[in-house]
């Protein structure tokens, strides 16, 4: 017979109830009843938990806020992996580095290196994202100076310099996706590596190229006790909720700190109480590694050695500044690959805030070739309604009102400021049914939804 693990739960502790009526004569008085009952139970709600861990949570409250002596650890991750991939485009680049700088210090107050952190564990996030945003922004310079002056920033400017010694003169690409594909595999890789390795953090952290102050660290201070391995097991753990996306590495490290916690807590050099801020769970790392083997494609690398939930999260980091170009780009280079239902899905996301009526076309090209979700009906209500079409957009909106779960979405209230869309992570996607209404609302188009 199988039984669900919460039916062997209730199995055990009936047992257990059972022994200690006949006056534990079944366990010789050894208890050994309860203490199987409460251990497997306890296995179970661990399981759950770990299941159940998810980092934008983690990171929700913190998204406005400066980090304090009560930000998790996956918190200060975020911040870190955030601000550092996005780069200093907002408007708001001093408070960004603040930020920045004020994770990274509350990081290395719990034992855990900022250098190890951003020139090991992140290192080839934040190598990616200047080769990505730095090459289109090159192409787009240079194909189209103004009066043949570049109009990019004075920290771009450096940038686009050092490109120009790596892959020529722009007229050899057709367009930004070629540049970048080039840039990725050539020396200029190298040359954000080094950089990445040799500039004090303050200039690491504002991406300046030029001009930059240099340091030599050694092997000890780029990573953690346990060495580049268990730095990266470190970040995996504290900045990525899916374990299928991590490295492989990490995965073992897991394994590894489940069956020894203390042992691994003192050779990484963090303590317990850190590490146990994520719940782990065997069966789960376990599902993982063995998905790996069964699912090899889930992690391939389906552009510029990104895997796709890679991909997904350096798009919603882009659109959350703003760049939709670039996100366009990493998206329909990562489709030509690729053409998955995630990626489809994300090609209309993006599309969203410059090309509504091709966003819609692709939204209903997505819904027609795969089950629609509510996620997708909010992006099909929002275009509807950046279209023009108000009553089809309400009626989208609507059928939402009982769904369940979260996501990142365009937030209703940007869409009548006539300014630039935002992005926002709802944990519930109710909370964005009730800010879609209010849009009704001010339009006295249709009654309240009444939710
Ligand atoms: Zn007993």
């Amino acid at each position: 017979m199988d039984f669900g693990e919460s039916e062997i739960v209730q199995i055990l502790h009936d047992h257990a109830v059972d022994c200690a009526e006949n006056g534990h004569i079944d366990c010789r008085s050894t208890l050994r009843c309860q203490k199987l009952a409460a251990e497997y139970a306890e296995k179970v709600a661990a399981d759950v938990r770990a299941r159940a861990f998810d980092i934008q949570v983690a990171e929700a409250p913190w998204l406005d806020r400066q980090p304090s002596i009560d930000t998790p650890v996956a918190a200060l991750m975020r911040i870190v992996q955030r601000n550092l991939t996005v780069g200093p485009f907002g408007y708001d680049n001093f408070r960004r580095s603040v930020r920045t700088t004020t994770a990274l210090a509350r990081l290395g107050e719990l034992d855990i290196p900022p250098d190890a952190v951003v020139r090991t564990g992140l290192r080839q996030r934040i190598t990616q994202s200047i080769i990505l945003k730095t090459t289109v922004s090159w192409w787009s310079d240079r194909a189209n100076p103004v009066l043949g002056q570049s109009t990019a920033p004075g920290f771009l400017r450096s940038w686009h310099r050092l490109i120009d010694s790596h892959l020529g003169t722009v007229q050899n690409y057709r367009g930004p996706e070629e540049a970048w594909a080039h840039a990725s595999a050539s020396t200029l890789v190298a040359a954000v590596d080094e950089w990445l390795r040799t500039t004090a953090m303050a200039h690491v952290i504002d991406w300046r190229y030029e001009g930059q102050k240099t340091i030599s660290l050694t092997a000890d201070d780029l990573n953690v006790l346990g060495g580049v391995e268990a730095t990266c097991w470190l970040v995996d753990r504290f900045a990525t909720t899916a374990l299928g996306s991590w490295r492989k590495e990490s995965l073992n490290w897991e394994l590894a700190f489940l069956r020894s916690p203390k042992e691994i807590s003192r050779r990484v050099g963090v303590s317990l109480s850190v590490l146990k801020q994520r719940p782990a769970s065997i069966d789960l790392v376990t599902d993982v590694i063995a998905n790996r083997l069964v699912e090899p494609r889930a992690h391939d690398r389906v552009a510029m050695g990104m895997t796709e939930a890679e991909i997904i999260d350096r798009l919603a980091l882009l659109l959350g500044v703003g760049d939709a170009t670039t996100a366009l780009s990493l998206v329909r280079t990562a489709m030509t690959n690729a053409p998955t239902r995630s990626l489809q899905m994300a090609l209309g996301f993006c599309l969203i805030p410059g090309d509504p009526a091709e966003a819609l076309d692709q939204i209903e090209r997505f819904e027609s070739r795969f089950h629609a979700d509510p996620i997708t009906t909010a992006n099909r209500a929002v275009t509807l309604y950046r279209l023009g079409r108000s009553s089809e957009a309400f009626a989208a909106a609507l059928s939402l009102a009982r769904a369940s779960g979260g996501g990142w979405l365009w937030t209703p209230e940007s869409l009548d400021s006539g300014e630039q869309l935002q992005l926002h992570y709802y944990e519930n996607l109710r909370d964005w049914v009730l800010e879609f209404e209010k849009l009704s609302v001010n339009e006295g188009l249709i009654a309240p939804f009444g939710l």
